[in-house]
């Protein structure tokens, strides 16, 4: 019999019950009143976990698909925009950025470490016009939370736009799109959301609406305008994966019966739990702690622990996924997430696993 792995990767994640039924219902058309009725709801509520009054997208894309919309539709070729980089997905945003012809100036830190909000300043002084300022909320590949409240006050107050890559963070800890003046927030189906891999949300806010109506960088699958004139009329202006779609309702549903301040709560109480657990077992953590995500922890790999046997073993063994590093980090620390369907149960099979990892005498192998 096959067996199913306990995926402690950061995306995608585990799937509960309830959102499986849903995703294995049958498929309703895209322009009938049962879709309607489908995207009014989805649609009012990931307002309530954006915490925003503003528009909320759905795109059939991943999380990637929906960052290069949230810079087409807000900016022009040739813009400068300043990018906030402590990790491999700051790093993806600049990219992107250059690719799209933007200028794209990186405000570098070290990796583990939290972006600080006094530093964007300076920069954003000595680098003046920026359009926008990018940042990742929770930066997965080192397991850090940036203060993005912080970093948007300052954006604001140069003039530009905060665009937030919110794609591990949302619906895992608190993100206030409104209150915080963030105007325009990305997130993906595949880590918080408890959904398969393949749609992608963004919240857009006036500021960014302003933007748009000049914005020159070409598009056609990402617009926002033709977005929003099809939600006006219930739908999408493309055929969207209407299975998803059935599934992120019920994990929408599930969230907010659960309560979005219980569900930061429950992953605040299981990144603890890891935290703690590492540190006891005379493990390093990688990410300041006072930064430390609450969706994934980095730890550091212990002198002469093969990282990637030690993955192997782990899901061979007991069937439990882990993540490495990423990039400069591959080899040097791995990650445990605890993202969306995740409790006490999970984590303590994983501490075990390692645990025993650790003592099976393979270390320096
Ligand atoms: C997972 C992730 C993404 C999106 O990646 P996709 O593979 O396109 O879904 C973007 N940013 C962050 C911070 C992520 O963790």
């Amino acid at each position: 019999m096959e067996r199913e792995d306990l995926l402690l990767i950061p995306g995608p994640t585990m799937i509960p019950p309830d959102v499986r039924a849903a995703l294995a219902a049958p498929p309703v058309g895209h322009r009938s009143r049962q879709f309607t009725e489908m995207i009014e709801e989805i649609t009012g509520g990931l307002k309530k976990v954006f915490q925003t009054e503003g528009d909320v997208f759905v795109f059939t894309a991943t999380g990637t698909g929906a960052m290069e919309a949230s810079l087409v539709n807000t900016l022009s070729p040739g813009d400068r925009v300043v990018v906030v980089s402590n990790g491999v997905f700051g790093e993806r945003f600049a990219s992107m950025a250059e690719a799209l012809g933007l200028e794209a100036e990186r405000v570098r830190f070290t990796p583990g470490e939290a972006a600080t909000p006094g530093v964007v300043e300076e920069y954003l002084g000595q680098h003046p016009g920026a359009k926008a300022v990018l940042v990742t909320h929770n930066e997965t590949s080192t397991g850090v939370t940036n203060d993005v409240a912080a970093i948007a006050e300052v954006a604001r107050r140069h003039g530009a736009l905060t665009i937030v890559d919110a794609v591990s963070g949302l619906a895992a800890i608190d993100l206030r799109t409104d209150a915080w003046g963030l105007d325009v927030v990305i997130s993906g189906s595949q880590k918080a959301f408890m959904l398969p891999p393949g749609l992608s949300f963004v919240s857009v806010g006036q500021r960014a609406w302003e933007m748009h109506g000049s914005a020159r960088l070409p598009r056609f699958y990402w617009d926002f305008s033709r977005m929003k004139q099809s939600l006006e009329k219930g739908q999408t202006p493309w055929t969207p994966n209407v299975c998803l779609f059935n599934g992120l309702r019920a994990a929408l549903r599930r969230i907010l019966e659960e309560g979005l301040e219980s569900v930061f709560q429950r992953h605040a109480r299981v990144a603890q739990l890891v935290r703690t657990k590492m540190k006891a077992m005379g493990l390093e953590l990688f990410a300041d702690e006072e930064h430390a995500s609450n969706s994934v922890t980095a730890v550091k790999a212990p002198e002469g622990v093969d990282v990637r046997e030690m993955l192997r073993y782990i899901q061979d063994r007991y069937g439990i996924l882990l993540a490495g590093g990423q990039g400069e980090l591959r080899g040097k620390i791995f990650r445990i997430a605890h993202v969306g369907c995740v409790s006490e149960r999970e984590v303590f099979a994983a501490v075990g696993a390692i645990e025993d990892y650790l003592a099976s005498g393979r270390t320096g192998q």
